[in-house]
């Protein structure tokens, strides 16, 4: 069956910016200059001050942004590098790419977040930094991971790439850390034509380094100081993203409208007992990168809304220590209890800012109608529908 409209409507994010994308698009290829340009570089500082950071460096992607921040701080073989198992798999990853290992500390089942108490528990003489994720757009507790990281002289990399303009205590993700690492994905709040990513730092001889390490090693042409990557921005990427930076502030505005109203939605259908709805702690500002309910019945109301025509999205189904490319950690089922839970129970509704007042009362209505068979359901009353009915 198909979807009444799409879980990501980038068509629509297009068609309202045509006119300045295309332009920014047709001055690079008038300028030809394709990689580390004009472009890059003004995107560079645009995002270093709106983070609230004194350097940002852009690079091929999220996935890189945080491979290059290991790799400045000197992370290899031998070392171990702390993040949750609940988050896309490219946290750890890269940690893996190094040759270091990653270990991991369970979430918080309310934030999603790393819990910041568990975390002494999985230091020793061979960690070397943390990075807590901002998953779906909330800034993780990073106070208490602050201070434990301080006490025992680890770096804190961020890994912000679904938290761009989220904030914590009145500072924007990505300015806390050592470093912040971002994504500019496609699906990402603020996203590229394709692939693209940036770090941030006050520390300008980290930035030094990104830069160094992202283009080859090498400063100067043809003399490599170190062993670096190809992973420079792309002008038109920068050049994208420059227009879309424009709107940001916007974007997030609606998508943190668009959540109030799921929040309104779900009390007013009756389903606020059964579903939990994302927090946003004192002093996070939530950039809804993600829109995330939890409850026990997650794939049977993810298979109603399908056939009621709303689009959803689990992220994310598998834990990153159950996962066959990680394996060769030695971890079993049941060592992140609420990493596992939260595969089993989260569900992402469309939150993007482009969804309109309709759209959405269309996906509270249909989450209210299958709370309310179920309820009919477990009453052993026979639904009126035997097509629809919840089995
Ligand atoms: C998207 C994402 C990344 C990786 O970014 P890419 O640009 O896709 O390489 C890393 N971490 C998290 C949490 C992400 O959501």
């Amino acid at each position: 069956m198909d979807f009444l409209f799409p879980f990501l409507d980038l068509k629509a994010q297009f068609a309202a910016i045509r006119d300045e994308v295309m332009a920014a698009v047709t001055r690079v290829m008038e300028s030809q200059q394709f990689v580390l340009g004009r472009e890059g570089e003004a995107l560079e500082r645009e995002l270093a001050q709106r983070v609230g950071v004194r350097e940002a460096v852009g690079c091929a992607s999220g996935t890189d942004a945080l491979a290059l921040a290991l790799q400045a701080l000197g992370v290899g073989g031998g070392d171990e590098v702390i993040t949750t198992p609940f988050t896309f798999v490219a946290s750890a990853g890269a940690v893996a790419r190094l040759g270091a290992k990653p270990v991991f500390v369970d979430i918080q089942p309310d934030t999603f977040n790393l819990d910041p108490r568990q975390l002494e528990r999985a230091i020793n003489r061979r960690t070397r930094a943390i990075i807590p994720v901002h998953l779906y757009g909330l800034a993780a507790d990073l106070d208490p991971i602050l201070e434990m990281a301080g006490a025992h002289h680890l770096a804190v990399i961020e890994d912000a790439a679904q938290a761009i303009d989220a904030e914590y205590r009145g500072r924007k993700v990505g300015s806390l850390g050592a470093v912040g690492c971002f994504s500019f994905y496609p699906t990402k709040n603020l996203s590229a034509a394709g692939e693209a990513g940036l770090l941030t730092t006050s520390d300008p001889e980290w930035a030094d380094r990104f830069r160094v390490l992202r283009d080859q090693g090498s400063r100067e042409r043809y003399v490599y100081e170190r062993i670096g990557t190809n992973s420079r921005l792309d002008e038109i990427q920068a050049a994208v993203l420059r227009v879309k930076l424009r709107h940001l502030d916007r974007w997030t505005a609606a998508r943190r409208r668009h959540a109030e109203r799921y929040l309104a939605l779900l009390e007013e259908g009756g389903v606020g007992d059964r579903v939990k709805s994302p927090v946003e702690p004192p002093g996070c500002f939530h950039v809804y990168h993600q829109f995330t309910l939890r409850c026990p019945e997650r794939d049977r109301l993810r298979d109603f809304l399908r056939r009621r025509g709303i689009p959803s999205q689990v992220y994310y189904p598998l834990p990153l220590h159950l996962q066959p490319a990680f394996s060769y950690l030695g971890y079993r089922a049941g060592d992140f209890p609420e990493s596992e839970k939260a595969c089993h129970e989260v569900l992402s509704l469309p939150v993007y800012p482009e969804l309109t007042v309709e759209q959405q009362a269309a996906v509270g209505s249909a989450v209210a109608e299958f709370y309310d068979r179920d309820r009919a359901t477990s009453e052993c009353l026979s639904p009126a529908d035997p097509e629809t009915a919840i089995v």
